[in-house]
């Protein structure tokens, strides 16, 4: 069945009288994550929960159209790994600059990209945007940090983790590698106390952090909690499509 709200199964037939109002742009990223899951994770991940919430709030009336998700990310601490992908944050704002004039001329005035992937930093970006398309509204969702992953995972991680590796048992199970091939994500610590506090931040090489290119044990990952996680974040995520296409952005504040 042919769903309306997703750009690319939808058709010039349907289209060309459409009138959608809010347009989602899913980004994720294409690499290693840890031996047993595919490298398209991430873009498996931001597809999957931008289609559900669109469905979502589709079905609640909402005009909303997922565009194709932009499979590749930054990469740049994992250079030496092989075919990490990797888009500099230039070219990343290039690129989405070509999609907001592509809906700014087209008069599709709200806009959310839903992101999967920790390398990739919208803010910035976006905040640049936002002063050249000033008739846009511009939004980001970290679309994995939605919900508290403490409440539905026992063991912290953050990187083809515990939360990871559920999420792909659940949403492609036949990707998976037998758990006897998951490593156990092993994350070794800056010398630094502040960079390991989180205060200071500078980029992890990755090679140098972790044996397997996991952070964090997936040992204790299940479909049944990657199908709770999933489930949970895009009844928020429909929910937040639907306010968003109802509001009017010239007025939000009360
Ligand atoms: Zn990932």
């Amino acid at each position: 069945m042919i769903r309306p709200y997703i750009l690319a199964e939808t058709n010039w037939k349907h289209l060309k009288d459409a009138n959608f109002n809010l347009a989602v742009l899913p980004w994720g990223a294409t690499e290693a994550h840890n031996f047993h899951l595919p490298y398209a994770t991430d873009v498996f991940e931001a597809t999957a929960i931008a289609e559900k919430s669109g469905e979502i709030a589709w079905k609640k009336g909402a005009k909303v159209v997922i565009l194709p998700t932009i499979p590749f990310g930054v990469n740049t601490g994992q250079t030496d790994i092989y075919l990490d992908m990797n888009l500099n944050p230039s070219t990343q704002f290039l690129i989405l600059k070509d999609i907001i004039t592509v809906l700014d001329r087209q008069g599709i005035h709200k806009f959310v990209l839903l992101n999967s992937h920790g390398g990739n930093n919208w803010k910035p970006i976006i905040r640049e945007l936002g002063l050249l398309f000033p008739k846009m509204f511009l939004s980001v969702v970290e679309c994995l940090k939605v919900v508290n992953r403490n409440d539905f995972f026992d063991i912290p991680g953050d990187h083809a983790d515990e939360m990871e590796t559920s999420l792909i048992l659940h949403l492609k199970p036949e990707l998976v590698l037998s758990k006897e091939n998951w490593g156990e994500g092993k994350e070794r610590k800056n010398k630094i106390k502040a960079f390991t506090q989180g205060w200071a931040w500078t980029e992890r090489p990755w090679s140098k952090i972790t044996e397997d290119t996991g952070i964090g044990n997936p040992n204790a990952a299940t479909k049944e909690k990657g199908e709770r996680f999933f489930n949970e974040i895009c009844k928020k995520i429909g929910q937040l499509f639907f306010d968003i296409t109802e509001a009017n952005t010239e007025n939000l504040y009360e």
